[in-house]
């Protein structure tokens, strides 16, 4: 393919385009390059779940004129691939404070040659990388710190909103920082490339504030029993409302899963949270009766090994369940996981454990915008064009829909795609190489009953 010249602004995702999970994008402006996230993906087959992530001999062999790579937030989707592929890249990685404690962490455990070149972004100002000049806008999600980015060129700027939602009262962390999207319309905003995952949705995500009065009464109910909630390891927010709840019950807090801890040392390196006073240690449980304990886990999916899949088969070697417990998943059920989460339920209910999951209760709000909130954000940020990404096909097509709808131009990109930004309207104009690789070492899972197989996520 040709490289972009001084004139044009090119897009070209290598991942997250058709698909949720492993994010990878890249702009192209008079030769040069830069990459937005770098994320994995999980595969089942036959059982076995594989970790996958983009194949990036496209940005390889542009290592010289790739400026950095920069982090939107800190989920795998996002930032799962970068301790895999920096070796392909080696150029400086750029992430916020809580993204780059996270990292940190996941360096601390893999193998990677040489010294990772991590940079701390000072989201208050502007950041040069070559002829990109970036500017972060807070947005709010399921995560703290999450960041839209500015992309600004000689010939326009481009929108990339990365994962956000619009929630006035988040709990945790910055409320989508309206004002600095509205600022943005007065620049050339020549395109919004944007996150499709509720795009089908015509109503807003819900607001964490509003979730946490409705767990609140519904976790009053349970008087004598134990109480285990499951959430995402990175929903930070999320595990702040389950602490203070404990606390509100007279409950002590135990927090399960080596994921989850791991999250929560990150949260509390960077003050997104603060020490629990009343927090045990799991092995510290068995003086306390039932109703003076709520364990918060990992395992929302159903994922073999992790504690709730443990708890589910009575595998666990402090915790047993019964009748009067209740186990309450704070979470969505990710498509393609179906089985597996049906399969967790049904173990716990067998054993005469209270389930809820969202399924049955309002227990889970999105961290990802519906129709109304993508109407907002464009209505705000004016641009001239929409991009739907973050999304598989049918997503993206709702969103080049709404963009219709508002009389805006789009074109929904894949994996591979070469979308020219400038001279728009969009459209693609070439394809270069792509794909999935599986990492090294990372598998998880037990294969299921013979005979048994699970579909494809
Ligand atoms: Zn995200
Ligand atoms: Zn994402």
């Amino acid at each position: 393919m040709r490289e972009p010249g001084p004139r044009e602004l090119f897009f070209v995702p290598l991942g997250g385009s058709g698909e949720i999970g492993m994010n990878l994008n890249l702009y192209g402006h008079d030769g040069r390059w830069l990459m937005i996230d770098c994320g994995i993906t999980f595969e089942q087959e036959d059982g076995v779940t594989h970790v996958l992530m983009p194949n990036v001999r496209f940005a390889h062999k542009r290592r010289k004129q790739l400026e950095a790579l920069v982090i939107t937030h800190a989920h795998e989707d996002h930032l799962g691939a970068v301790v895999h592929l920096w070796d392909q890249l080696q150029c400086p990685v750029y992430a916020t404070p809580f993204a780059a404690a996270v990292l940190r962490r996941k360096i601390g455990e893999a193998d990677i040659e040489g010294d990772l070149d991590l940079r701390i972004i000072d989201c208050s100002t502007s950041l040069e990388l070559g002829p990109f000049t970036l500017e972060f806008v807070d947005v709010t999600h399921s995560t703290v710190e999450s960041q839209a980015i500015l992309v600004g060129t000689p010939v326009g700027t481009v929108l990339h909103t990365g994962d956000f939602k619009l929630d006035p009262d988040p709990l945790v962390g910055p409320a989508t920082d309206l004002a600095a999207l509205g600022k943005a319309a007065d620049r050339n905003i020549v395109a919004a490339i944007s996150d499709s995952t509720n795009a089908t949705k015509d109503v807003s995500s819900r607001s964490e504030a509003e979730l946490r009065d409705a767990l609140v009464q519904r976790l009053e109910r349970v008087k004598t029993g134990r109480i285990a909630v499951a959430c995402f390891s990175s929903n930070i927010a999320r595990i702040d409302t389950f602490i203070r709840m404990a606390a509100h019950l007279e409950r002590h807090p135990v927090l399960l899963g080596r994921s989850l801890r791991r999250m929560v040392g990150c949260a509390r390196e960077t003050e997104y949270l603060s020490e629990s006073e009343t927090e045990i240690e799991v092995r510290d449980f068995g003086y306390l009766p039932p109703s003076k304990l709520m364990l918060i886990c990992t395992g929302t999916q159903g994922e073999p090994g992790s504690a709730m899949d443990r708890i589910s088969r009575d595998d666990h070697r402090d915790i047993s369940f019964e009748r009067g417990d209740l186990v309450l998943f704070s979470s969505k059920i990710i498509p393609g996981n179906e089985d597996g989460v049906q399969r967790l339920h049904s173990q716990l209910r067998s054993r005469s454990v209270e389930v809820v999951s969202e399924k049955e209760e309002f227990v889970h709000v999105s961290g990802h915008p519906g129709r109304p909130e993508l109407r907002r954000v464009y209505q705000l940020a004016q641009p001239a064009s929409i991009v739907p990404v973050h999304g598989e096909e049918r997503h993206m097509t709702a969103h080049a829909e709404l963009a219709t709808e508002m009389g805006l131009p789009s074109v929904v990109p894949f994996n591979g795609a070469v979308v020219q930004l400038v001279p728009g309207p969009p459209k693609i104009i070439d394809k270069v190489e792509h794909g999935r690789t599986r990492v090294p070492g990372r598998e998880s899972g037990r294969r299921p009953p013979s005979g048994k197989k699970r579909r494809r996520s």
